[in-house]
């Protein structure tokens, strides 16, 4: 929840407010200084058309609404940094209609640290040993659970966008992909299908979708090792997206949403995919 500054109430409480008010049906509008500021500075969303720019507006004021923001470490949550990532969340829901939040519905805390966290790991191994050490976490999203993410890393700039970075995509793109799993299951970089997807049945839907991702997956993961063993050109994506299947999709999405031209260049076969999920209309 946001801190209140001086008297009057920030705008996440204002909206938090109106939520509670169904008998008003006209949130409170961010205001011009605010969210010109915003867009200015996520260089990500400078290409949106005037619609498209309402459109997220209206998008991200209602997951103000909708969200508890929890600063931690000391981190005061300020109506700009809360628009920063609802801006940011909200973009892949853009052309989904009224409903697309449904998509970010299994939760509503987001935790923001100042920077990066580390957090306690422990595994077994196959002799039966307990290994115990700390990974160092920017962002973390899991089924049913609140979303974590670093402030320091949030703002990334130009450059950033250019190399496919976002790291606000790419945490709610693993609520896209963990939506309707069991809490028990983990992402796997196969998220719900929308019904008719590419004109396709349910079954050849999921069956086009599973054989470009793993195809393209296990390629990445060539080129990735080819570069780092024998110093070829290291492939355009966050090697990251090496680690499993549902880091190549939140690494595929955040690449697309921020530079798609070059996505599309990198991965033909993918982007048409996410051009249907996400339903974005051609340029
Ligand atoms: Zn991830």
């Amino acid at each position: 929840m946001a801190q209140p500054k001086g008297l009057l109430p920030s705008l996440v409480e204002r909206l938090r407010r109106w939520l509670g008010h169904p008998g008003l049906s006209v949130p409170p509008e961010i205001p011009d200084p605010l969210w010109n500021k915003t867009l200015a500075g996520l260089p990500c969303l400078h290409d949106l058309g005037q619609g498209e720019r309402q459109g997220l507006r209206q998008l991200s004021a209602r997951f103000l609404a909708d969200k508890e923001f929890h600063g931690a470490q000391g981190l005061v949550i300020s109506d700009a940094i809360a628009l920063s990532i609802a801006a940011q969340a909200c973009l892949p829901l853009l052309h989904l209609g009224a409903d697309g939040l449904d998509w970010y519905d299994d939760f509503v805390g987001i935790v923001v640290h100042p920077d990066e966290v580390l957090a306690p790991r422990e595994a077994v191994d196959a002799a039966g040993v307990l290994h115990r050490w700390q990974e160092p976490l920017i962002g973390e999203a899991m089924a049913g659970g609140p979303v974590m993410l670093a402030w320091s890393r949030v703002k990334g700039g130009r450059q950033a966008t250019t190399q496919g970075h976002n790291l606000v995509i790419h945490e709610f793109a693993h609520k896209f992909d963990l939506r309707g799993k069991p809490a028990s299951a983990a992402a796997d970089g196969c998220p719900p299908l929308p019904a008719d997807f590419m004109g396709l049945g349910r079954m050849a839907a999921q069956q086009r979708w599973q054989q470009a991702w793993s195809t393209a997956y296990q390629r990445f993961g060539e080129q990735l090792a080819l570069s780092e063993r024998f110093g070829e050109p290291a492939p355009w994506l966050d090697a990251y997206a090496a680690e499993a299947p549902a880091e190549f999709f939140a690494c595929s999405c955040e690449a697309y949403w921020v530079a798609r031209a070059r996505y599309a260049r990198e991965f033909p076969e993918l982007a048409p995919l996410l051009d249907a999920f996400f339903r974005r209309p051609p340029r």
